[in-house]
């Protein structure tokens, strides 16, 4: 009878997974390595409400974390309130903003999205994905990035560059538009995952599954991945 070695057997179960990248026990798997290697992650935008939260996801299209969160503490010393940033005059907030880049449709955005939360939503922001679909500047992402992290309500997946990428890498999805990226990754990953999955995800792609060359020689999930663009293989 043939011997089979360690290695024989990581190859095998390997093969397996690239039968069926979608399988159960392997979508679990990654998800406990994350769990386990980013615990408590949570989202990098400097926040205290659910309202600066908007503005700031806002502000990162396009742009840094970290400069969101240099710009957005004097924006809201200026206009601590949606109120305060309805009645705002657009050349001031593009002003405060200017370094985030795309900033007089950012300034927009977020005047109009100020003016919708306090006519529409009583000054609040609102908690279901429907309603914050209806402020100017927000789309999925913001709104699961709300949602999530500031109301802990799972409706969809954060889908940035970072976890499209990532993603792809990983087979969770074959898909390149972020919509169809989140229908794929909540169909595979449980619901009481979705808002951590993406954060995890996030750091993930910031500090080890980097865009450019991925350190897969440090990275925790390296033996359940089989994309094509690794630069270091165990095997
Ligand atoms: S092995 Fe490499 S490509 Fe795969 S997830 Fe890890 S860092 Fe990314």
């Amino acid at each position: 009878m043939a011997k089979v070695s360690a290695a024989g057997t990581k190859r095998t179960t390997k093969k397996v997974a690239k039968r069926n990248p979608l399988a159960p026990e392997r979508v679990a798997a990654i998800l406990d390595v994350l769990a386990k290697t980013y615990p408590g992650v949570v989202c990098a935008l400097t926040h205290r409400n659910a309202w600066e939260l908007t503005v700031a996801t806002i502000l990162s299209a396009q742009c840094t974390d970290v400069r969101v969160n240099i710009v957005t503490p004097a924006l809201f010393k200026r206009f601590p309130t949606p109120k305060a940033m309805a009645a705002a005059s657009l050349p001031e907030i593009e002003e405060l903003i200017r370094t985030t880049g795309f900033f007089r449709n950012k300034a927009k955005s977020i005047k109009g999205a100020a003016q919708a939360v306090v006519e529409e939503f009583g000054g609040e922001v609102p908690r279901t994905m429907e309603e914050i679909l209806r402020l100017p500047g927000v789309a999925r992402k913001t709104g699961n990035v709300v949602l999530g992290s500031w109301y802990g309500i799972a409706v969809g997946v954060v889908v940035d560059t970072h976890v499209l990428r990532i993603s792809r890498r990983l087979d969770l999805t074959q898909a390149d538009e972020p919509k169809k990226v989140e229908q794929d990754l909540m169909r595979i990953i449980p619901r009481d995952h979705w808002i951590q999955f993406s954060h995890e995800v996030i750091h993930h792609g910031r500090q080890i599954c980097i865009a450019r060359k991925p350190r897969c020689i440090d990275c925790p999930v390296e033996t359940l991945c089989y994309s094509a663009d690794k630069t270091w293989s165990r095997d």
